[in-house]
């Protein structure tokens, strides 16, 4: 290995949320009205520069700026570059800050920005909204602010992080593809004028984020690319590094023809593409290569043996002094700090590594590359807990006997046409069968006794009987609204992942591990440790009790394995698909204890399917392929008497209508509020074969719906389906809403569905 005398170590972008979720309480105060806006930006100077303190000494040498934010990074854009829509006009006239929050949060009579996943992570940026005509200006410059406040107050020379145009555009919505190089060239006197600001201020080197380039790029946008940054390269004498990151780049060869001084790419999340493309084409000679070694978005320590193999191999075609040592993304999609885990057991606590454990990591590898004797002893160390993670029993509940599983059932016993009718048969359902998604409102009641309970201060009996009482209030409010399928309404779930993920075992749970998801919101997901097995039926009590107090059926509701897996960090020893198999076998284990225990309706949700699917279309197939086979090993098993379910919302669900049918669910209830009219387009164009329930409501509208609306969403919805397999239900569960407007719109759902049943009949 090398004796270069020392790497650069960079990062891309720190967690803005605090060690302590600071970020998000003193937001939610101000919004509350409890801290004014002075109080509010002098609390974030402090964390983004306590931030950036802990960075430097941790010994990053590109310490990033820029990547902080009051709510969205892209948003943050957005706002700099007056991409402001019309609607925000009256409140432009008012302060600055409440334009940034009214685009983030909406105002009064006016809609927030929308908002969408982050490439394939679950951050969620505000959608950048284009006019036609608009001219892009600098109506500030919040990276130059950024770049001199950390010299200033801490003397640190950093590197500023913004968005690349060509992402920012394509990021945007509101104009046509043909369009998209024109804006994006609209866009450059703007960048070129950030970048001209930090040079004169003292800059040396920008961070310019392309994570659309790890995507599907149109061969003829690599010219335009060329254009930009030929642009931007006369423009400035900073050092540009254009970033990308969540897979690999094709075109390695186009990349290397923008005229920039380094490329970073990511070695981690690129299934190899990278590091192939390296060997294939080479590395220009004359560009740094940020090369994104370590995770950034899980939660994993680093394997440094086989980080240091990688770093070998990349110096076959790039020479050291070139190799700038970083994560593989910006840090914001991992937890800050590992040093309040105090109750995970001390081998646990050894194989993960948050945003501040992964700095460490990098300055270990960067020693280990020039002096490995001096770092001998933890080199040894990070072997010793990969050994023993290897041999650890909750990695290996499926080795010797416990290996030998039965085949995978993937197959239901007959076809959905004669399964249909079976059920039917057993069921008596009317025509246009009513049901509901499963949760029921979380009243302010239901969280105070899991909280109750979850303190040790409510009895497992009482909390018990507090959940029982919950179920028969609303089994009894269902009968009475005259809904034909029930649900039991999930009143002891705090969430749908981590409610299964604490009663499997092979999950475990952090005590701080939290993530921002969007704005101040932020989840903990549960971590995916072990071998998923299921120890004891999860749902069937509840299940049960509720029907035992009707005689029309009752959905039993479990959360299906590629919503577990897309919502938990996943253990990166294993393929995703063979975790997804582990806990599709887990949860047809609960789907039998259901079927034993007499329940004839099981709903396995998959609202997460889709949000898994690579950024590279060419890889979609492998990804449905194996997602629908997980699912389909849930349910398969099931009696054909016993009714499968689905459910999926907010996706473009026409792009994997395909897979949704081969899923092979006997109902499926989808949202469509936000995409009814294209979903209606598919199913004109190809028809959907099995039962399916198009979400007649949007249950995140503040306003009760029309009955007259409902009305008008079935008829459209019976010119695609048939009502004898046309199911009548909301658009996603109702836990977030308060009791009176659920009951009112369930009553209209209900009215409309009845109203529509006798029309169908007699036609
Ligand atoms: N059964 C779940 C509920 O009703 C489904 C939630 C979801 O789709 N995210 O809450
Ligand atoms: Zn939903």
């Amino acid at each position: 290995m090398s004796n270069h005398a020392s790497y650069t170590v960079s990062n891309l972008g720190y967690p803005r949320i605090g060690e302590q979720r600071e970020w998000k309480k003193q937001l939610e105060s101000y919004w509350k009205g409890q801290i004014d806006a002075r109080q509010l930006l002098s609390g974030l100077k402090e964390l983004r520069l306590s931030n950036l303190r802990k960075q430097k000494e941790a010994g990053v040498n590109w310490i990033p700026v820029g990547d902080f934010t009051l709510y969205d990074h892209v948003l943050d854009h957005s706002v700099a570059f007056g991409v402001v829509p019309d609607r925000f006009a009256a409140i432009e006239q008012k302060d600055e800050l409440s334009l940034y929050f009214a685009m983030a949060r909406g105002a009064s009579g006016i809609n927030a920005g929308e908002m969408t996943k982050w490439f394939n992570t679950n951050y969620h940026y505000i959608v950048p909204e284009w006019k036609s005509g608009f001219t892009p200006k600098l109506v500030s410059n919040p990276w130059l602010a950024a770049y001199n406040e950390a010299k200033q107050e801490l003397g640190i020379d950093a590197k500023p992080v913004i968005v690349g145009p060509y992402t920012y555009v394509s990021l945007s919505k509101g104009f046509s593809r043909d369009q998209l190089a024109d804006i994006v060239r609209s866009f450059l006197p703007v960048y070129v004028q950030v970048l001209q600001e930090l040079q004169a201020a003292g800059a040396s080197i920008v961070q310019i984020d392309e994570p659309s380039l790890a995507g599907d790029v149109p061969a003829e946008h690599w010219a335009l690319l060329e254009e930009v940054y030929q642009a931007l390269r006369g423009a400035t004498r900073l050092k540009l590094i254009v970033q990308t990151y969540f897979d690999g780049v094709d075109d390695l060869p186009s990349l290397y023809r923008l005229p920039v001084d380094g490329f970073g790419l990511d070695f981690i999340h690129d299934r190899g593409l990278n590091l192939k493309g390296i060997a294939e084409h080479g590395y220009p000679q004359d560009k740094l290569l940020a090369a994104g070694i370590i995770d950034g978005r899980n939660i994993w320590t680093a394997n440094v043996a086989q980080t240091l193999e990688l770093v070998q191999e990349l110096q076959k075609h790039v020479k050291a002094e070139f190799i700038v040592l970083q994560p593989s993304s910006s840090l914001l999609h991992v937890p800050v700090t590992l040093k309040y885990e105090s109750k995970l057991p001390q081998e646990t606590l050894s194989a993960l590594a948050f945003a501040d454990e992964k700095l460490q990591e990098l300055q270990l590898i960067s020693r280990a590359l020039t002096d490995a004797s001096s770092v001998a002893g933890k080199l040894e160390a990070n072997a010793a807990i990969f050994a023993a993670l290897k041999s650890s029993p909750e990695r290996n509940r499926f080795s010797g006997d416990a290996g030998k599983q039965e085949d995978a059932v993937l197959n239901r016993k007959s076809v959905f046409a004669s399964r249909y009718q079976q059920q039917q048969e057993r069921f008596q359902l009317p025509l246009l069968p009513t049901t509901t998604i499963g949760s029921m409102p979380q009243t302010a009641d239901v969280r105070k006794a899991r909280q109750q309970w979850r303190k040790g201060e409510l009895s497992n009996e009482n909390y018990e009987a507090f959940i029982d009482a919950k179920i028969a209030e609303w089994i009894k409010i269902q009968e009475d609204l005259g809904i034909d399928v029930l649900v039991h309404g999930e009143f002891e779930r705090n969430d749908m992942v981590e409610f299964f993920g604490e009663k499997l075992d092979g999950y475990i749970f952090t005590a701080n591990g939290w993530v921002q998801s969007y704005g101040s919101r932020c989840v903990k997901p549960p971590v995916i440790y072990g071998d998923i097995v299921h120890t004891e039926p999860m749902t069937v009590k509840e299940t049960i009790y509720a029907q035992s107090l009707t005689q029309k059926p009752v959905k039993g509701m479990l959360t299906g394995p590629l919503t577990m897996l897309n919502w938990s960090f996943v253990r990166n020893d294993l393929t995703r698909r063979e975790v997804a198999f582990q806990l599709a076998r887990a949860i047809l284990s609960e789907v039998k204890a259901l079927e034993t225990a007499g329940i004839g309706m099981i709903q396995v949700d998959e609202p997460a399917l889709r949000e898994g699917a690579p950024l590279k279309r060419r890889d979609w197939d492998d990804y449905l392929r194996w997602g629908v086979e997980a699912f389909r090993l849930s349910v398969a098993s099931a009696q054909d008497t016993t009714q499968i379910h689905t459910h999926m919302c907010y996706c473009d669900f026409h792009e994997i209508l395909d897979a949704i049918e081969d899923m092979d669910a006997d109902v499926i209830s989808l949202e469509t509020s936000r995409s009814h009219g294209t979903l209606i387009q598919a199913l004109r164009k190809e028809s959907y074969e099995k039962g399916i329930g198009l979400g007649v409501y949007d249950i995140h509208s503040p306003y009760l719906p029309e009955e007259a609306q409902i009305k008008q969403v079935i008829s459209e919805s019976l010119e695609v389906v048939p009502a004898e397999r046309l199911w009548i239900n909301p658009d996603c569960g109702l836990k977030t809403r308060n009791v009176d407007e659920t009951i009112e719109s369930l009553r209209r759902m209900v009215d409309a569905a009845k109203e529509l049943r006798t029309v169908t009949v007699g036609s």
